[in-house]
């Protein structure tokens, strides 16, 4: 694509890009369907979609862009979003970390020196999110959930009951971590009903348009750019995004962040979207994921992408000009980050007390 400060995109480069990779990778046959959630190894291998939309709004759509499949992952970064609009940045710093952890999606041992799991795109980090997600009962908690990915793709969303169900009756590992961080003061209340509301919330039904419109609501500073409506508070996307960039690719994210070089997510039922700030969010579905648990076809496209429009966020030729545009004020200084050796019920390692224990010895 055409960066927008040279000249305005054309349509139909755009289309003819996007359909040449789709081209490109349809026949490709690697990876396999995850199995681990029973249900999701019903998919269809060879189903293959890309799609992109704009900050104005504008959609384009390769491939099986009408099926379904479930967010999963995808899900991780809007409700982040939300539990940072219910409980503020202090809040959520103190139980949930920002630091990639290096590990699987699904790791179970890695708790930081404070207990906290990593960040909040691992599993332990999104069930712990989840759980702050504020509501006066767990239908109210569900709706609050449900209306925020709702408005974020622009439509009333459904769930997967077949995916829900197979997820909570095979998903003994996440139990476990959820009973960790329970032990821990990460969570608290009902840690049955926290899983629960995660497994349906990776358990909505959608379609890659759909996840391109949420991608492209962060490109747009939180406001979905088909509907107007606002879905994310400013203040977090900033949030939202440096944690998909560090975390959102797990055990790859290094690695993606070097070649593909943007904020992104990926689902273990074969979606990955990913974010240019201020210009569109796009998303590839196909569901043969490689052993880190990402789209290899989507891998393939956002590589090539990237590698061809220079949309890496740290490519010079084209951001030059916004950036210097937008310097001033920056005598301003920067505010601190929230302490995170605060207390969290009986989880604390006070940071003190561990260095007095050291120089003990
Ligand atoms: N629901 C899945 C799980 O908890 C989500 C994992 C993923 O998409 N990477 O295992």
């Amino acid at each position: 694509m055409t960066p927008k400060n040279h000249r305005p995109y054309s349509h139909k480069e755009v289309s003819s890009a996007l359909g040449s990779l789709h081209e490109r990778y349809k026949d490709c046959n690697d990876g396999r369907l995850a199995d681990y959630i029973p249900e999701l190894a019903k998919a269809d291998p060879d189903t293959f979609a890309i799609s992109l939309v704009t900050v104005d709004g504008e959609a384009f759509e390769v491939g099986d862009h009408e099926s379904t499949f479930t967010i999963q992952s995808l899900s991780k970064p809007f409700t982040h979003a939300l539990a940072l609009a219910d409980h503020g940045r202090e809040y959520v710093m103190a139980r949930v970390g920002v630091e990639p952890s290096g590990d699987s999606f699904d790791s179970i041992i890695r708790l930081d020196a404070n207990n906290r799991p990593h960040n909040p795109m691992v599993n332990a980090g999104a069930i712990a999110v989840t759980s702050m997600i504020r509501g006066d009962s767990q239908q109210h908690r569900l709706d609050r959930m449900l209306e925020m990915l709702g408005k974020t793709m622009g439509r009333t969303p459904s769930i997967d009951e077949a995916v829900y169900e197979s997820e909570r009756t095979t998903g003994h590992r996440n139990r476990a971590m959820a009973h960790l961080m329970l032990n821990f003061g990460i969570i608290d209340g009902d840690v049955e009903e926290a899983l629960n509301l995660y497994f349906k919330q990776c358990s909505v039904l959608v379609t890659a348009k759909d996840m391109a419109t949420m991608a492209a609501t962060l490109a747009n500073g939180g406001v979905n750019p088909v509907t107007h409506e606002r879905c994310v508070q400013s203040e977090y996307i900033r949030d939202v995004l440096t944690v998909m960039h560090t975390c959102g690719m797990y055990n790859y994210a290094g690695e993606w962040a070097y070649t593909v070089g943007l904020p992104a997510k990926s689902g273990v039922s074969g979606g990955i979207i990913a974010v240019v700030p201020g210009q569109f969010g796009i998303c590839v579905y196909s569901p043969p994921v490689d052993e880190r648990g990402n789209s290899v076809r989507g891998i393939n496209v956002f590589e090539d992408l990237s590698r061809n429009s220079g949309m890496h966020i740290f490519e010079t030729w084209h951001q030059h000009g916004e950036v210097l545009n937008h310097i001033d004020g920056i005598e301003d200084p920067a505010p601190a980050l929230p302490d995170t050796s605060q207390h969290v019920g009986d989880a604390t390692v006070h940071k003190r007390e561990l260095f007095e224990e050291e120089s003990d010895l």
